[in-house]
């Protein structure tokens, strides 16, 4: 059974104009994988990550994750589904600016129900892993931005949830923070196992994903392995990048 099962989902946003951000799309994620949504703006990826998060409902279709339909439950039991289950890195990072390194990082244990030791140890090996001990004390406005998206994923994962949701980690940082978060990233998922789902429009940020899915006018276009090189891999995504058109920027996303 795959960690992630997106069944034919379809997501309309009934308006004067309906859109229809999804349609009929459907693919999976092995428990372990880390994967990238590529495709042009406007081609319903962050409809389908907030889909897959239980932020958004799927007008038809299904999300399964871990075997379960999370849009089954109740708002209840949603919320304590998503807090368990998921963990979630954004463009903007997301800390809260009141609170420091530390208490931002232990946020989702201080919600479940671990010990103050446990809390303690996993905290010092998710500090370790992502090379943020020497920044616990600190405020988030005292540090750069790769070190706040550093600390951004220390969050998502300290809870060790099924599956980590990503949408445009790398948006907000230079180049040499993008490769540096993205190589912490796929350290994250291959030493804890980590699932990862991340959308990105970066090809280089994509280029470290074991496999990355092209979507179109929300639908599943085509999907590529990385296989032994990076560097090759690279080169192929930016290939299908601009036989999709529309990417790379984000222009098309103001229209009248
Ligand atoms: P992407 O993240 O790939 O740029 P989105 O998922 O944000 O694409 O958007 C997909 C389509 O759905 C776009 O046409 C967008 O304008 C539309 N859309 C997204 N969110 C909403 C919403 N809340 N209400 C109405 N239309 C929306
Ligand atoms: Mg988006």
């Amino acid at each position: 059974m795959p960690l992630l099962d997106v069944h034919n989902l379809s997501k309309i946003y009934e308006g004067k104009v309906s859109i229809h951000a999804l349609n009929h799309i459907r693919f999976a994620v092995e428990k372990g994988e880390f994967v990238g949504i590529m495709g042009p703006s406007g081609s319903g990826k962050t409809t389908l990550l907030n889909v897959i998060a239980t932020i958004d409902e799927p007008t038809s279709g299904q999300v399964m994750i871990s075997g379960r339909d999370p849009n089954l439950l109740d708002r209840t039991e949603k919320a304590l589904f998503r807090r368990k289950e998921l963990g979630f890195v954004f463009q903007h990072f997301n800390l809260l600016d009141t609170l420091t390194v530390e208490e931002n990082v232990v946020l989702p244990l201080t919600l479940s129900s671990s010990s103050v030791p446990e809390m303690e140890q996993r905290l010092a090996e998710v500090a370790s892993r992502l090379g943020i001990t020497e920044l616990l004390h600190k405020r988030t406005y005292e540090i750069s931005g790769g070190q706040m998206q550093r600390v951004a994923i220390a969050r998502a994962m300290i809870h060790r949830p099924s599956l980590i949701l990503a949408d445009e980690p790398t948006g907000s940082l230079d180049s040499k923070a993008s490769e540096q978060v993205m190589g912490l990233l796929a350290e994250v998922n291959e030493a804890e196992g980590a699932t990862v789902l991340m959308v990105t429009h970066d090809a280089v940020a994509a280029s470290f994903c074991h496999r990355v899915i092209f979507i179109k006018d929300g639908r599943f276009h085509s999907e590529m392995y990385r296989g032994s090189s990076r560097a090759a891999f690279f080169q192929n995504i930016i290939d299908m990048l601009s036989v999709l058109g529309g990417a790379g920027h984000d222009l098309s996303a103001i229209r009248l």
